[in-house]
């Protein structure tokens, strides 16, 4: 008997003939793939976490300058906008995620630890929603390693069967997983069951489909950075539909293999080679002008 999965439906079969969660799949399966003992195992994915509350305090409390200059000071100005006596759209919950995501992009644009969870480009979304989250209901850090897990499921499925490239895919590709991996794992961390946590990693797929990829200057700042803040509400939002019984009408593996034809139907020019998109219009230019000389 093998702990590894193949596809979403695999997975769901797994966990009922086990009577496992989606995480205690994935820690059976990284001690089968790596030889470790699951303690081993699991302290490792410890060290990714602290890597990425390292991050989201960093970008709070430091003046971080991205290596293009493009971006820096986002997750401060949100942070300040919150405490104010100005009223947020999105309210505190979701400004503190999206200050999460948008600070762990500058720590990664400033050459710093992060986690690439699937990628740098969309390193802020998964950190964003688990600890947000976990930190706003009090989760423990094993509990919130436990949700790591069971995003790496859907990173795992999505990589296996379609891309979490940008440069293959598109953004839908890259920030569409991130997303989907995040939102399953709140959905789970929240109680919920595994078809519920396949239900939201579709929708985060399908809200995204068609985004390509342009990073202005082939820098991975913006419009990177703001996709992540996106990314992190998508995660949400998706995790709250499914918690609350709304079934998605397409099956996570349709989704994924849909997602990846989509992809590969975009040209090459709106697959981070900066040549489509906003890192194509005439400010785009300018920036890249000014990076590059
Ligand atoms: S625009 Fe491209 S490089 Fe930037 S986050 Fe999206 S996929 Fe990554």
């Amino acid at each position: 008997m093998t702990y590894n999965f193949t596809s979403g439906e695999d997975l769901i079969r797994k966990c009922k003939e086990l009577n496992l969660k989606i995480y205690e799949i994935c820690i059976e399966r990284e001690v089968e793939l790596t030889g470790l003992s699951k303690e081993e195992v699991f302290e490792k994915m410890r060290v990714s976490l602290n890597i990425m509350k390292d991050a989201i305090k960093k970008a709070q409390v430091e003046d971080i300058k991205s290596m293009g200059g493009l971006i820096g000071g986002e997750a401060k100005k949100l942070s300040i906008f919150r405490n104010s006596d100005k009223r947020t759209v999105c309210g505190s919950l979701m400004n503190k995620a999206m200050t999460a995501a948008m600070g762990t992009m500058e720590v990664n644009a400033s050459m710093g630890l992060v986690v690439a969870a699937p990628t740098a480009g969309s390193c802020g979304i998964l950190p964003a929603a688990i600890v947000t989250i976990g930190n706003e209901y009090g989760f423990s850090d094993e509990e919130m390693i436990n949700a790591m897990f069971t995003a790496s499921a859907i990173g795992a499925i999505i990589t296996r069967n379609a891309t979490v490239s940008g440069a293959e895919g598109g953004c839908q590709a890259e920030t569409g997983a991130a997303a989907a991996m995040a939102s399953a794992g709140v959905v789970e961390m929240m109680g919920g069951s595994v078809e519920e946590a396949l239900h939201s990693a579709s929708y985060c797929l399908q809200n995204v489909m068609g985004l390509v990829c342009d990073p202005i200057a082939g820098l991975v700042e913006a419009p990177c950075q703001g996709r992540n803040a996106i990314g992190v509400a998508n995660a949400l939002i998706s995790a709250e539909l499914s918690l609350a019984g709304i079934i998605n009408i397409i099956p996570f593996d349709e989704t994924v293999e849909a997602m990846y034809k989509v992809g590969k139907t975009l040209p090459m020019e709106l697959r981070e080679t900066a040549l489509g998109g906003v890192a194509a219009t005439c400010t785009g230019c300018n920036l890249t002008k000014k990076i590059f000389g």
